[in-house]
């Protein structure tokens, strides 16, 4: 067995309580007992410190550990990504490593670019294999040739011309969808992207705190503020996109989506701001809808607290489409980086997880400061806490609640909101710099896409087989291939009827078995 680590949240690891173990699967836990005995009895002395046995037991404190179980049971225990891993062995589980280094490994995440590139982005595809032809598709390493057209002007315009065309295709998709919920949703009509030459800004993912999506939203309303003050402050038009789930007992998360609501209905509202400036919400956030966001995005928006996101997917999902990365050092964002190289991933910001530790072990996090001292952080959460979006009492409730989580109170925002913002606002200048000039976009796009070859899942599958499950490619037997062939040709049919939307993947399945 192995154990691949996806998270290091506390309340992802699964701790469960012994007296409801002992009820529902009360032989499970008969058995996990003497497991937990094997091992407190192969450690030495050194292990037998309260201190660290109280870390590593398998079941303490009246709660089993499903982590503690599934290390001591794995031959190999991995992260998702470099970072993660190296967190995993430098505290998640230290003293599991120092206990059995060996287990210890990593494997970076990939994304399939079946799904992620030529089902779901025919436009870009086609726009690759005209250039490279289409090799790559089977051997995903080659769309590194891409990197040869990038100072091509008539590239970079087809680029942007691909890249528009997508737009549309979103924006109507999501007029469409709005159009169903107008006559109930007051909000819904409000959600309308503007045109294909205003910037597709996405922050789409789960809602959690550590993804900060309130970091995005307050930068929302300084922008909105500017543009009140002086019609001409920005460069560029912009639209910014919200999209996401929140479970459904985090409380705090679905109080950020009303949040969000609250702010994009007065933006999107104003006369002033509403041709310049868009805030919209998607709802219902899924694979469906991310393959026709992802697609459409210019720039991906990967602002995590720094080591907090074990590796993240969508970010390699809107880079191979050819988003540009805002982006804090989390996650696989630094593997994707050394892969495009600094020159061309322009828009890194942010507190290091070394930062964020020293902050946090020192308690030297003072947000208080912060809005004291900085005159637009100030006024943007002044609005929070001046009602100036807020038309009920619910809605000053909601809004005066996120003003104190960031400012005030004795224990003040975890997720270092205020911390990062201001190196945020000023990236969020260079991305509007860049933006304003089309062909240099497009010619970091478009080597933003050709260094993704590492982020494929073929990669990672392939280093499971190698290095955690030790299996080796095998040539199918003749006989056994020409019966899958036949039984996959039989089915195809009503494969491709009984689920049309995925016609172009059962297509790539039939042209891998031509090969
Ligand atoms: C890829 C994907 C995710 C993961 O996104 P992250 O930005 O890595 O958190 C979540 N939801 C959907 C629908 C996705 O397609």
């Amino acid at each position: 067995m192995s154990f691949t680590n996806h998270t290091v949240l506390a309340e992802a690891l699964e701790e469960w309580k012994v007296s409801r173990l002992q009820e529902m699967l009360p032989r499970q836990y008969e058995i996990i007992k003497r497991i937990d005995q094997q091992f407190r009895s192969s450690l030495t002395a050194e292990f037998h410190d309260p201190k660290i046995l109280s870390k590593i037991a398998i079941i303490d404190h009246e709660h089993v550990r499903m982590a503690n179980l599934a290390i001591y049971g794995s031959s190999k225990v991995n992260g998702v990504a470099k970072l993660h891993s190296d967190i995993l062995k430098e505290s998640t589980f230290k003293p599991f490593y120092k206990l059995y280094p060996e287990k210890f490994v990593n494997v970076t995440n990939g994304v399939t670019p079946r799904r992620w590139l030529i089902h779901c982005n025919p436009l870009l595809t086609k726009f690759i294999s005209n250039r490279i032809g289409d090799n790559w598709q089977y051997n995903f390493s080659e769309l590194a040739k891409l990197k040869e057209f990038a100072e091509d002007q008539e590239s970079q315009e087809e680029f942007i011309h691909i890249k528009k065309q997508n737009k549309d295709h979103c924006a109507d998709y999501i007029r469409k969808y709005n159009e169903k919920f107008r006559s109930y949703d007051p909000f819904v009509k409000e959600m309308d992207p503007l045109g294909n030459d205003s910037l597709y800004d996405m922050h789409i993912k789960r809602i959690h705190e550590y993804k900060r999506q309130l970091l995005k939203l307050i930068h929302t309303i300084i922008l909105y503020q500017e543009l009140l003050e002086t019609p001409q402050a920005r460069k560029v038009k912009r639209t910014l996109f919200f999209g996401g789930k929140a479970a459904a007992g985090y409380e705090k998360a679905r109080e950020l989506i009303y949040l969000i609501h609250v702010i994009a209905k007065r933006i999107n509202q104003n006369p002033k701001t509403n041709s310049q400036l868009r805030v919209l919400f998607i709802e219902n956030y899924n694979v469906t809808k991310a393959e026709i966001l992802i697609p459409a995005a210019d720039l991906s928006e990967q602002i995590s607290l720094a080591g907090k996101e074990a590796s993240g997917t969508g970010n390699m999902k809107l880079s191979l489409n050819g988003a540009l990365t805002i982006g804090t050092e989390d996650g696989a964002n630094i593997e994707m980086r050394e892969a495009v190289t600094d020159q061309w991933w322009p828009f890194k910001f942010g507190a290091s997880k070394e930062e964020i530790e020293a902050l946090h072990n020192e308690m030297k996090y003072d947000p208080k400061k912060i809005y004291e001292e900085n005159g637009k952080i100030k006024k943007a959460l002044d609005a929070l806490k001046n009602d100036t979006f807020a038309e009920n009492d619910y809605e000053k409730q909601i809004t005066h609640q996120f003003y104190h989580y960031l400012v005030e109170g004795f224990n003040p925002d975890p997720y270092f909101v205020l911390h990062d913002l201001e190196p945020y606002y000023q990236t969020q200048l260079k991305v509007e710099d860049l933006y304003s000039r089309p062909l240099e976009w497009a010619k970091f796009a478009i080597y933003n896409v050709a260094a993704m070859t590492p982020f494929s899942s073929d990669v990672a599958i392939q280093n499971y087989a190698e290095n955690i499950w030790k299996i080796a490619p095998q040539e199918m037997e003749p006989d056994t291939l020409s019966q899958v062939k036949k039984e996959f040709d039989s089915s195809y049919s009503s494969l491709v009827t009984s689920n049309g939307s995925n016609v172009s993947l059962w297509n790539q399945v039939k042209a891998l078995f031509k090969r």
